[in-house]
């Protein structure tokens, strides 16, 4: 039984981490003509009014996504663009009040020769998600997102992005999500994946980073953004951290100068930090 709903922490500092980190990599992809299949294995709504009230209940994206936005300028490129973009997906450009999910990033920036395959297994969240307004080559899959990625390899475009997203409530799917990508991996050897995890005082993270290198996958970049140092933090959520698989060359110095920017507005305690979790 699902019981996690994003709507609830969406546009927070974590939701921050991710979708820049994804945006960042995507505008990458678009360098090169040639197709691309999308996958986002845990797709929730995709798009999240901010004034909803599960966003009200906790309003963690006033430790997110708000002191961003309040900043007239910003000089990372990467940043600069990225605001951009979320501010088209404002119904009045001057004024956030809506922030965009996973779905919503990535139908973005399908082209033509580009497809897109959104997993959800929450049947009210599914729903929501086929109520939002996305590229005709997006196709939405009630369903378990693991076994999907899984079902549909290899892709028939050239390449292939995976963001996996879970809500981790069982604790098994750290591994679950390990031996997912270690299978794609080889179907598909130079797909670009995204994984997102929680940093929590328990560690339940290290399960997943320890078996992927166990199991001999290469070139996995680390990126973490901390709200608070984990001594600090007894029960939840102190930080989000992101696995980018093949990542492209670059990534790191563009994210870098984007998080040298946020941080300092996310409190004194923030901080990112990213490396090499395996080398090539
Ligand atoms: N990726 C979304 C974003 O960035 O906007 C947020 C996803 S949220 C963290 C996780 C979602 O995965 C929830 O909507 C949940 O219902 C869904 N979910 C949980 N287990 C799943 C599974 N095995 N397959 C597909 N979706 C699942």
């Amino acid at each position: 039984m699902l019981s996690y709903q994003h709507a609830y922490h969406a546009g927070n500092f974590a939701d921050v981490h991710k979708h820049l980190t994804l945006y960042a990599v995507t505008d990458y992809l678009l360098r090169k003509e040639s197709a691309v299949t999308y996958v986002d294995t845990h797709a929730g709504r995709g798009l999240y009014p901010l004034s909803g009230q599960e966003s009200q209940r906790l309003q963690e994206y006033r430790e997110g996504i708000w002191p961003l936005w309040q900043q007239p300028k910003s000089s990372a490129p990467l940043l600069g663009a990225w605001k951009e973009v979320l501010r088209s997906a404002q119904p009045d450009a001057a004024t956030l009040t809506h922030y965009p999910g996973s779905p919503w990033w990535m139908s973005n920036v399908l082209r033509e020769q580009d497809k897109l395959r959104l997993f959800e297994l929450h049947p009210g969240e599914h729903k929501e998600l086929n109520a939002q307004v996305l590229s005709p080559n997006a196709q939405r899959v009630f369903g378990d997102g693991l076994v999907g990625l899984t079902d549909m390899l290899p892709v028939r475009t050239p390449r292939l992005c995976v963001l996996i997203d879970p809500s981790y409530e069982r604790k098994v799917e750290y591994q679950e999500v390990a031996e997912t990508v270690v299978h794609a991996l080889e179907k598909v050897r130079h797909g670009v994946i995204l994984i997102w995890y929680p940093l929590l005082p328990a560690g339940h993270h290290h399960a997943l980073l320890d078996t992927l290198k166990a199991r001999g996958v290469r070139k996995i970049w680390r990126s973490e953004l901390l709200l608070r140092a984990p001594a600090e933090q007894v029960h939840g959520m102190y930080g989000s951290g992101m696995l980018v698989i093949n990542p492209p060359w670059g990534l790191d110095q563009q994210l870098a100068a984007a998080m040298a920017e946020i941080t300092p507005l996310l409190g004194s305690s923030s901080r990112y930090k990213a490396d090499w979790w395996v080398q090539e």
